[in-house]
C-alpha cells in the first residue's frame, strides 16, 4: 500500500508539472491551441486515473478487512499473520504444523485467507460457529486466526488445527488435522531403561548384552563382534599375573562411563542404543537400551540430582517404556546410599504403573554361580523398606550375567592367549550369559510387550523438573512485559516487542564473561548473546565453565507495529501473576533455610539487571533501558518481599496447586513460545544421543 501511495504521489507531481508546462507553453504561445487536447488526453492521464481507482479499491478492501479483523477480535479471536509465524512456500506438512505449534490443549488455530473466506463463506461460518461454541464451554480456550493472505505458503482450504489428547478421540470437524502431543508417536520398539550405580560397568554390560543376544557361542562372536561402546580395561593373565591393556573400539563415543575418567562433574546425558532384533517372532522389532548417567557417583548428591533430573526429562520425552532394568553387581552386600535414595526417588516419580516393570540384572555373577549372591539380601531389605511398594524380586525377574566372557572376547580380539581351562570356562560363561540374555528378552516380550507411559505426575521431583524448565521463560517474559509497559507509558502504544524462540540443536551455554553485542528493537537495546557450544567444557571460549549458564533455546525479539491486544492493566496483572508464581515456585524448589544465592529466579533476575546495567553504561542513548533497569529492580524487590512473606507465614503450597500454577503460567503466550522450543530441543537431544547399531 505504501509503495503504491508513493508511486501515486510521484505520478501526481509529474502530472502537475506537465500541466504547468502546458499552461506556460500556451501563455508563451509555444504550443498551439489544437495541441492542447492531445496533451491533456494522452496515455499518462489514463494510467493515472486507473491507478487512483486501483488504490481506492485497495483502500476499501483494507477497510473491510479491518472490520473483519475487529469482528474476530470482538469474538475473542487472536489475529496472526502467517508471515509472523514464519510460514513459507516450501514448508512440508510437518514444518507447517510445527510452525503453528498447536501443542496445547487450550488452543485452536483456524487457518484461512481473504480469498478462501470470500469463496467459502458458509464453511467459514460453520467452523467459526463450532469454535465459538467450544469456547463457550471452555472459556480458557484460545482461538487464533492465522491469516495466509500475505504469505507465500499456499493454503488450499480453510483448516482448523487442534491438539487431541488421544489418537482415536472424536475430531472437532471433518477438516481437523490431528497434531501429535508432546510425546512423539509411539513406535513398536522395546524400550528398556537401564539404571545402575556408578562404576557397575554399564558400558561393558550393554556391549556384552548385545553380543550375547546376537551370538549364542563365543566362537561365533569372535568372527564379527558388535562394537557399541568403546571400552578399555586391564586384564591379567597366566600365573605371573601379566597385565594387558585391552581395547574395544568403535566409531562412536557415546559412552556414559567415559566421564568416570574426568576429574570433574559434568552434565551427562541419557543415551540410547537401538538395534533390530533378528530372532524368530522378534524379527524386525527394535530394541532400544537407554543408558542413563550412573547414580551414586563420587561427585556427591548434587551431581546425582542433576543426573536424576536428566533421566526424568528424558523419560518425559519418551514415547513409552517397556521395562526398567536395575543393574547391580552380584555378591555386593553394600548398596550405595546415594543409589538407594535415587532409586527411591525414581520409583516415586515413575509412578504406580511402573512397579511391575522393574527387572534386576546382576553382573559379575560367575563367582556366585550365576546367582545374585549376597546382593540379594540387601536388595530385599531395600525393597521391603519402601512404603507400600510391592516390587517383585524373584527368580523370574532376576537375570544373572557375567561380563567376564565378554572381556575375554575383547582380549582374544587383542590377540591375548589363554590356556585351555580358561578358554573352556569363558565359553561356558558366554553360553550361560547368552541364554540369560534371551530369557530376559523373552520375559520382556511376553510380560511387558505393551509399553507404558510412566505416570510422572504428582511427585516432587517431577514438579521440580517442570519448574526448572520454566525459570528462564518466565523471567524473560517478565522482562519483556516490562518493556511493553514502558513503551505503553512512553505513549508508544502501537509498538510492542514480541518474543520468539529458535530451537537449538546441541548443548549450548551463554558465557557471562565474553563480550556480547546489542541490538536495537523498538528503541530498546537488547543484549544478543552468542551461544557457546558446551560439551564437557566450553568449546567456544576459554572462560571458566562456571561463567556459563546452559540454555535450551535461543531467544529472539520482534518489533510489532500494531496495537497490543493487552492493555496496561492486563500487562500489569500478567506481571504480578508471574512474579507471584515465581516466588511460589522458588518456595517449592528451595528449603526455607536455603540462602538466596541458591534461588534460580533471583539469580536470573540479578543477571538481567546486570545486563541492563551494562547496556546503560555502554550506550549513550538508552532512556528506555534505564527505565527497564529501574523496573527490574522494583520487580526484584517485589519478588523478594513475596518470598519473605511466604517464609514468615510458613506458607506451604499443595502440590496440586503448584501443578495448576505451572499450567496457568504455560498459558501465557510469551511463555509458551519459549516452552515449545524447549520441548523441541529435548526431542532433538534424544535423537542426538541415539546410536543405531548397524546390522
Ligand atoms: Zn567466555
Ligand atoms: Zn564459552
Amino acid at each position: 500500500m505504501q509503495t503504491s501511495w508513493h508511486e501515486l504521489k510521484a505520478m501526481y507531481t509529474n502530472e502537475v508539472h506537465r500541466i504547468q508546462n502546458l499552461v506556460m507553453g500556451i501563455r508563451r504561445g509555444e504550443i498551439h491551441q489544437n495541441k492542447i487536447s492531445d496533451v491533456l488526453n494522452n496515455d499518462q492521464t489514463g494510467i493515472f486515473t486507473k491507478q487512483i481507482n486501483n488504490f481506492t479499491e485497495h483502500l476499501n478492501a483494507m477497510n473491510k478487512k479491518e472490520q473483519f479483523i475487529e469482528g474476530l477480535i470482538e469474538k475473542r479471536f487472536l489475529y496472526q499473520n502467517a508471515i509472523d509465524r514464519g510460514l513459507e512456500n516450501d514448508d512440508d506438512q510437518q514444518t507447517f504444523q510445527q510452525k503453528l505449534s498447536v501443542d496445547a490443549n487450550y488452543i485452536r488455530v483456524i487457518c484461512s485467507s481473504d480469498d478462501l473466506y470470500k469463496n467459502n463463506q458458509s464453511q467459514w461460518y460453520t467452523l467459526c460457529g463450532q469454535l465459538l461454541k467450544e469456547h463457550e464451554q471452555n472459556p480458557q480456550l484460545q482461538i487464533i486466526y492465522v491469516d495466509f493472505s500475505y504469505c507465500s505458503y499456499e493454503l488450499h482450504k480453510i483448516i482448523v488445527l487442534s491438539r487431541t489428547e488421544k489418537k482415536n478421540n472424536a475430531t472437532l470437524t471433518p477438516s481437523v488435522t490431528i497434531l501429535p502431543s508432546d510425546r512423539p508417536d509411539s513406535d513398536e520398539s522395546i524400550n528398556i531403561l537401564l539404571l545402575g550405580e556408578s562404576g557397575v560397568g554399564k558400558s561393558t554390560f550393554i556391549n556384552a548384552f548385545v553380543n550375547y543376544l546376537k551370538f549364542d557361542k563365543l566362537k561365533a562372536a569372535e568372527k564379527n563382534p558388535v562394537v557399541l561402546i568403546p571400552v578399555s580395561f586391564i586384564m591379567t593373565t597366566d600365573d605371573n599375573f601379566t597385565e594387558h591393556v585391552v581395547k574395544f573400539e568403535g566409531n562412536d563415543t557415546l559412552s556414559n562411563e567415559d566421564y568416570d575418567h574426568l576429574g570433574q562433574s559434568v552434565t551427562q546425558h541419557c543415551k540410547s542404543y537401538v538395534f533390530a532384533l533378528k530372532n524368530g517372532d522378534n524379527h524386525g522389532r527394535k530394541l532400544r537400551i537407554i543408558d542413563t548417567p550412573g547414580i551414586g557417583s563420587t561427585y556427591g548428591s548434587s551431581q546425582d540430582d542433576a543426573n536424576l533430573q536428566q533421566i526424568l526429562s528424558y523419560i518425559n520425552n519418551l514415547t513409552h517404556l517397556n521395562a526398567i532394568c536395575i543393574l547391580l553387581k552380584a555378591n555386593n552386600p553394600r548398596i550405595n546410599i546415594f543409589f538407594r535414595s535415587c532409586f527411591m526417588q525414581l520409583l516415586d516419580v515413575l509412578g504406580e504403573n511402573t512397579r511391575d516393570r522393574i527387572i534386576f540384572c546382576f553382573t559379575n555373577s560367575r563367582s556366585t554361580f550365576y546367582t545374585p549372591g549376597s546382593t540379594a539380601s540387601s536388595l530385599k531389605a531395600l525393597l521391603n523398606s519402601l512404603p507400600d511398594q510391592k516390587i517383585p524380586f524373584t527368580k523370574e525377574n532376576a537375570f544373572c550375567f557375567d561380563s567376564e566372557s565378554f572381556r575375554y572376547l575383547v582380549a582374544r580380539l587383542n590377540k591375548i592367549d589363554f590356556n585351555e581351562i580358561e578358554e573352556e570356562e569363558y565359553n561356558d560363561s558366554w553360553e550361560k550369559s547368552s541364554a540369560e540374555s534371551n530369557r530376559l528378552l523373552q520375559y520382556i516380550r511376553t510380560k511387558m510387550s505393551i509399553g507404558i507411559i510412566p505416570d510422572e505426575s504428582h511427585s516432587t521431583k517431577h514438579v521440580q523438573l517442570k519448574i526448572n524448565l520454566m525459570i528462564r521463560p518466565m523471567l524473560e517474559t517478565m522482562r519483556n512485559i516490562l518493556r511493553n509497559i514502558i513503551l505503553w507509558n512512553a505513549d508508544l502504544r502501537n509498538i510492542s516487542i514480541e518474543l520468539c524462540s529458535k530451537i537449538i540443536k546441541g548443548t549450548t551455554a551463554i558465557c557471562l564473561k565474553c563480550p556480547h553485542e546489542s541490538a536495537q528493537v523498538a528503541d530498546f537495546w537488547i543484549a544478543i548473546h552468542n551461544l557457546h557450544i558446551f560439551h564437557k567444557k566450553c568449546q567456544t571460549c576459554q572462560c571458566n565453565p562456571s561463567d556459563h549458564y546452559p540454555v535450551d533455546y535461543e531467544l529472539g525479539y520482534k518489533r510489532c507495529d500494531r496495537l497490543t491486544s493487552n492493555s496496561e492493566n492486563d500487562m500489569i496483572k500478567m506481571l504480578d501473576d508471574l512474579c507471584q508464581a515465581s516466588a511460589e515456585f522458588a518456595n517449592f524448589l528451595l528449603e526455607p533455610i536455603d540462602a538466596s544465592q541458591n534461588d534460580p529466579f533471583l539469580i536470573g533476575l540479578n543477571r538481567m539487571i546486570q545486563e541492563e546495567n551494562d547496556i546503560c553504561v555502554n550506550k549513550t542513548s538508552c532512556q528506555l533501558n534505564l527505565s527497564l533497569n529501574n523496573q527490574l529492580q522494583q520487580l526484584k524487590k517485589n519478588y523478594e518481599d513475596t518470598r519473605k512473606r511466604m517464609t514468615v507465614k510458613k506458607e506451604c503450597i499443595e502440590m496440586d496447586d503448584i501443578y495448576q500454577k505451572i499450567e496457568n503460567m504455560s498459558k501465557y503466550e510469551m511463555v509458551e513460545v519459549q516452552m515449545a522450543a524447549i520441548r523441541e530441543w529435548h526431542k532433538f537431544m534424544i535423537k542426538y544421543y541415539e546410536y543405531e547399531v548397524p546390522t
